[in-house]
């Protein structure tokens, strides 16, 4: 058995510095002494991905690095990603699009306390984490975070102090680590990439990709800026199922000139748990009949990460549209 570990950056692996929490641990140490005297001791290989970054730093471009580590490692069985938790859930959801053919667990996880500080969550959850890739029983990417281990598309990050700090909102628990291993169900999946569902994505690409949520009294002149110039798509946070201020005069004109001009519009929801269908109420549909899409029970994170997904692969306008429905990788439920 060998687990690769890729480390990215985050809390877990930072020291106070006069500016403030910063890179600097001894990473590879700490996890030496955490493993010693367990069955994963020598069986675990740490990849540095320099430079080390806050999450809030990433891009799509460190996505495809994620990526091209663990495709290039025919070696391990398994990997275990450290992430900082302020955007893991857009990466956990960025790797299960562009790994869905990889049939080998890839576990992220992070901390929301520095390892070695009092309390810290950071031996919990990377024991937890490489216990999940070592356990023969996941084949897909996933996130471990407090016990809990969850769909790498369906997470979304509940708080930013609570030690759980990631919750999947439309979807149950895959397993339970308290303290032995309860196995709840299978992961979601979807059908791949491709209408093959077999393709090889091409790479993430940095892309342009608004998101914005409506507010009560949102004026039509503040949003006609926020699409100028024109981005490659946008993605909405509409209220509840899907629902705008379609009596705002000529807001539901501005996004029909926005998607006949060849950028889908997909709509999301502000709620925490959601299931957007734009059709439901007449404050809703007028989007639908003007061509956005809903992003039906996919969080924010997992959405814009598909969009730029689809981006990456070349697809535009209707096209993308269209795919925002597909299930990929478990990121909607079908
Ligand atoms: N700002 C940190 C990061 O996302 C937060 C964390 O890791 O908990 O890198």
């Amino acid at each position: 058995m060998r687990i690769s570990v890729l480390y990215t950056g985050g809390t877990i692996g930072m020291v106070e510095t006069p500016q403030g929490l910063a890179p600097g641990a001894d990473l590879q140490g700490w996890l030496t002494d955490l493993l010693a005297g367990t069955d994963l001791a020598g069986q675990v290989v740490v990849t540095t991905m320099e430079p080390l970054v806050d999450s809030s730093n990433v891009t799509p471009l460190l996505w495809q690095r994620i990526v091209d580590q663990i495709r290039r490692d025919d070696e391990s069985d398994g990997f275990v990603v450290l992430h900082g938790t302020d955007t893991m859930a857009y990466t956990s959801a960025a790797l299960s699009y562009a790994l869905t053919d990889l049939d080998r667990p890839v576990v992220v996880t992070g901390s929301q306390l520095p390892l070695g500080t009092p309390n810290s969550d950071a031996d919990a959850n990377v024991m937890g984490a490489l216990e999940a890739a070592s356990s023969g029983r996941l084949h897909s990417v996933a996130v471990f975070f407090y016990h809990e281990l969850l769909d790498g598309a369906r997470v979304t990050k509940a708080s930013s102090y609570d030690l759980r700090a990631f919750t999947s909102p439309n979807v149950t628990l895959l397993a339970r680590q308290s303290p032995t291993w309860q196995w709840l169900r299978t992961p979601q999946s979807g059908q791949g990439w491709g209408e093959s569902g077999s393709g090889r994505p091409a790479p993430y690409r940095r892309c342009d990709v608004p998101v914005f949520s409506m507010v009560p009294g949102m004026g039509t002149d503040r949003l006609t800026s926020m699409l100028r110039p024109l981005p490659q798509a946008v993605l909405l946070r509409a209220f509840g199922v899907g629902n705008v201020p379609t009596e705002e005069p000529g807001l539901i004109t501005v996004l029909e000139r926005t998607i006949a001009a060849g950028v889908p519009v997909v709509v999301a929801s502000q709620c925490y748990q959601a299931d957007v269908d734009p059709n439901r109420y007449a404050a809703g549909r007028e989007l639908a009949e003007v061509g956005a899409v809903g992003a039906r029970d996919m969080t924010v994170e997992a959405a814009y990460a598909k969009i730029c997904f689809l981006i990456s692969q070349g697809l535009r306008g209707g096209e993308l549209a269209r795919w925002i429905g597909v299930n990929i990788a478990g990121e909607l439920t079908s």
